[in-house]
């Protein structure tokens, strides 16, 4: 196996999927952790106003807190809302607050509406602060496709689907697909998925078999190894505001998680041995 590499260029993801409750914050979150702690510098952006992806990653995120709507509505700096992770050093989160709900109204009228987060991530990565360059860029989005989500689609080259092995799997999925042929058509010429990653898989159920069997078919380039096991220990790492690699780090869902973030790494890299 080869050691883990920064990317020849920075690499921005949005996880998206339209349907609730798949996997998006856990696997955003899980995923980013793991990329730091093989020594890579990533950022989650959490543009959901729920903000759980902030709370998983126990960050401060009450109504006070300088955040992602400070960037994309009043077009403050990304480096002005950025924290560091307690627990896993090189992880940083600009975090999300409750008034992003109303980022999508507010977004309607001003300029350059659907590239703001891009503008902010550009300038931050051509004139770094104190996290320095980032490596990854991950953005955690909201289920619903409003101005929020497609910030994070011009944002991004990449779209990281997770998709669970459960009833209904695949539904939503073709109506995501056609907004990514939108946004590409309109917005963003180099947006593609570039990775699925199948989760909450049980091994002791056909369904997961025959979902992750179709997945796999459908989009053979895409679908990584290593999925990702329905796991308590999963579950129960953010209400301790810590992802599962530190929550529990020998647990299948840490090593799996780990192991889904190693090969999101190689793509498209060469590893030397
Ligand atoms: P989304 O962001 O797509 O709405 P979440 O990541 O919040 O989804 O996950 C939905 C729920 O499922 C959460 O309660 C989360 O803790 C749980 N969950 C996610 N992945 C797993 C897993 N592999 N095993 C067990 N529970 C999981
Ligand atoms: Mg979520």
């Amino acid at each position: 196996a080869g050691k883990v590499v920064p990317p020849a260029q920075p690499r921005v993801l949005t996880i998206s999927n339209q349907k609730g409750g798949v996997g998006k914050t856990t696997t955003t979150v899980n995923i980013a952790a793991a990329l730091a702690q093989f020594g890579l510098k990533v950022l989650v952006i959490d543009i959901d106003p729920q903000g759980n992806a902030s709370t998983a990653l126990g960050i401060p995120h009450h109504a006070e807190v300088p955040s992602v709507y400070d960037v994309v509505v009043e077009d403050d700096e990304l480096a002005g809302v950025l924290q560091e992770c307690p627990d896993i050093p090189g992880l940083w989160c600009a975090p999300a607050t409750i008034d992003l709900a109303g980022a999508e109204l507010e977004l309607v009228s001003l300029v350059a509406r659907e590239s703001r987060l891009k503008r902010a991530i550009d300038q931050y990565q051509r004139e770094p602060g104190a996290a320095g360059r980032f490596d990854f860029i991950l953005i955690d989005c909201p289920p619903s496709l409003g101005l929020l989500t497609v910030n994070a689609f011009v944002a991004a080259e990449e779209v990281f689907i997770p998709i669970q092995c459960e009833y209904y799997a695949l539904e939503g999925l073709s109506q995501l697909l056609k907004n990514i042929e939108l946004i590409r058509a309109h917005l963003n010429p180099r947006l593609h998925v570039s990775t699925i990653l199948l989760t909450m898989y049980d091994a002791r159920t056909r369904l997961s078999a025959q979902v992750a069997d179709e997945v796999r078919a459908h989009f053979a380039d895409q679908v990584l190894k290593a999925s990702i096991p329905r796991s308590v220990r999963i579950s129960e790492a953010p209400s301790h505001g810590q992802t599962v690699l530190t929550y529990d780090p020998s647990s299948s869902g840490a090593l799996s998680y780990s192991e889904a973030a190693k090969e999101l790494a190689a793509q498209g890299t060469k590893i030397d041995e």
